[in-house]
């Protein structure tokens, strides 16, 4: 069987940099599933396709080929070959993955995409429907948060490295408006499996928490 992990959690819990750090000790790839959404998010932005509008932004996602290529540096995502890696971090596209992430027609054809290719190749797959839809037989499953509060104080500290002046308050605020958005959605809204463990990092440094999870995995494996 090919080893797979399913990863969820919500905004800036750290999953992309754990998962990475994660995969990167047990030797398998990280599949980053956000990034897809970004790419169809920034497509939609880029051509002026009204987000609101699900049929169009459903067009759109059957229309385009998101693809993913993994190098030395990590995930590399493509819309139709054009590496679009470096396009899809700003808050503009955050919010437009995450409002193109509650159709149902999008999701499809992502879920689909994702399990193809965890389906040949050993990753640690993390997003917010994994444990639920999208490896529902996973036999790791971690649910990976922190509280708002701190999840936001780490993306601000991340944003300020970068010279990026958007106050503590804004980043709050956007954080807490894109989890509701996905934890209240109605399809595969976020929320923890029963199956999962959960992992709070919010009193846990950056290493506490790969050992955890390394841990969580070895003792799985010699159940
Ligand atoms: O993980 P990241 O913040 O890059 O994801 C961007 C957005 O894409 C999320 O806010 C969420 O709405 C959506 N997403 C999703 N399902 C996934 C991964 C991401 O709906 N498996």
């Amino acid at each position: 069987m090919v080893l797979n992990i399913a990863m969820d959690g919500p905004v800036g819990a750290g999953k992309s940099s754990i998962a990475d750090a994660v995969a990167n000790a047990l030797g398998i790839l990280h599949l980053d599933t956000g990034a897809m959404y970004r790419a169809i998010g920034l497509t939609a932005l880029r051509r002026g396709v009204d987000l609101a509008d699900e049929q169009a932004v459903t067009e759109l996602a059957r229309q385009i080929r998101v693809s993913v290529a993994h190098g030395g540096d990590g995930q590399r995502t493509l819309v139709d070959g054009e590496d679009v890696t470096a396009l899809i971090r700003t808050a503009e596209v955050s919010m437009a993955a995450s409002t193109v992430g509650k159709y149902q027609g999008v999701r499809r054809e992502m879920v689909a995409l994702q399990q193809r290719l965890a389906a040949t190749t050993p990753m640690l797959v993390d997003g917010r429907d994994i444990c639920l839809r999208v490896l529902p037989d996973a036999p790791v499953k971690i649910y990976l948060t922190a509280s708002a509060e701190e999840r936001a104080r780490r993306r601000w500290l991340e944003m300020q490295q970068k010279g990026d002046t958007t106050p503590y308050e804004t980043v709050l605020a956007d954080l807490k408006a894109r989890d509701a958005q996905d934890m209240n959605r109605e399809i595969d809204p976020l929320r923890p499996t029963e199956d999962a463990v959960i992992v709070d990092s919010t009193e846990l440094s950056f290493g506490e928490v790969v050992e955890k999870i390394i841990g969580i995995v070895k003792e799985k494996y010699h159940e």
